[in-house]
């Protein structure tokens, strides 16, 4: 599957809040072996978000996935954004009311909050976009959203880490386990030689096989300067075996690199 992300907040665009959770999911998603082809950031403002949603659907991915932005309070704006970006209203969704009372309940028999009852914010929180399948809160308070948009299909995740992770296990593991496609990843570390210098011949390799994605990353490691050469493909039949071939040319130049260097 081709997946796009949309992390929405202000805290993120300006630095306060580091972005873990698209992390988080591109970790999982690649695991899967499907491709993430862009994260975008925007900030808790209607027209940017969507804006922004508009802009990922026209792009047809299989899923996108938005996070952040679910809250009680008035600048969580993401279901309004994506309401306004799928043409449509948000309305009242009786079971997401529902489950929202009941964790507010919960909570205040066990004297964890002091307010009983649903509030006009606490109500916020059960308008979804007409059409949407509200996704259980296990951790916190805020549904999340499922909703199929010219075969799209879109999930809006709560931003608080420990939430997000809990629904993504629940309701989007699943999926990207059953269309499950293939990733391989391998990689090898050389030093002596700079990044620049063995750049051209990682270039031809590359040309070579273009179903492969040869990157090299510089880095200081135990023993001081050292390159690490990764080689990814998604869904290539033998990519390992390509993988293997262009590691060993690789090798080949830069063993014959490093002789030239002694020579000099
Ligand atoms: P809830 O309604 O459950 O509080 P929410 O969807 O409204 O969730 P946000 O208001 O967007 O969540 O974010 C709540 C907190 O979660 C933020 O203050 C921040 O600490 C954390 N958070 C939000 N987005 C991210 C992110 N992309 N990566 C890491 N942490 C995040």
């Amino acid at each position: 599957m081709i997946v796009e992300l949309l992390v929405i907040g202000n805290e993120i665009l300006i630095g306060k809040t580091q972005d873990t959770n698209s992390n988080y999911m591109a970790k999982r998603i690649t695991k899967y072996g499907h491709k993430i082809r862009r994260i975008i950031a925007v900030g808790d403002e209607l027209e940017e978000i969507s804006n922004a949603l508009r802009e990922i659907i026209d792009r047809k991915p299989d899923m996108i996935i938005i996070c952040g932005g679910l809250g009680p309070t008035f600048d969580d704006m993401t279901l309004q954004g994506v309401a306004q970006a799928l043409n449509t209203e948000l309305e009242l969704n009786q079971h997401a009311y529902d489950s929202i009372k009941r964790r507010y309940e919960a909570a205040f028999k066990q004297g964890i909050l002091k307010l009983d009852g649903m509030t006009k914010e606490r109500e916020k929180m059960a308008y979804l976009p007409k059409g949407s399948t509200p996704l259980p809160n296990q951790r916190g308070t805020a549904p999340g959203v499922k909703i199929i948009e010219n075969e799209v299909l879109i999930f809006c995740l709560p931003g608080v880490p420990m939430e997000m992770k809990s629904m993504f296990k629940i309701m989007v593991l699943p999926i990207l386990k059953e269309k499950r496609g293939k990733f391989m990843e391998k990689s090898f570390i050389f030093t002596g030689i700079g990044e620049s210098h063995i750049a051209p011949y990682v270039t031809e390799v590359e040309e070579k096989y273009p179903e492969l994605w040869i990157k090299t990353h510089p880095r200081l490691g135990e023993y001081g300067a050292e390159i690490e050469v990764s080689i990814t493909a998604f869904n290539v039949e033998n990519a390992e075996e390509l993988a293997d071939i262009a590691i060993e040319e690789i090798k080949k130049v830069v063993i014959s690199l490093k002789g030239k260097i002694k020579a000099n």
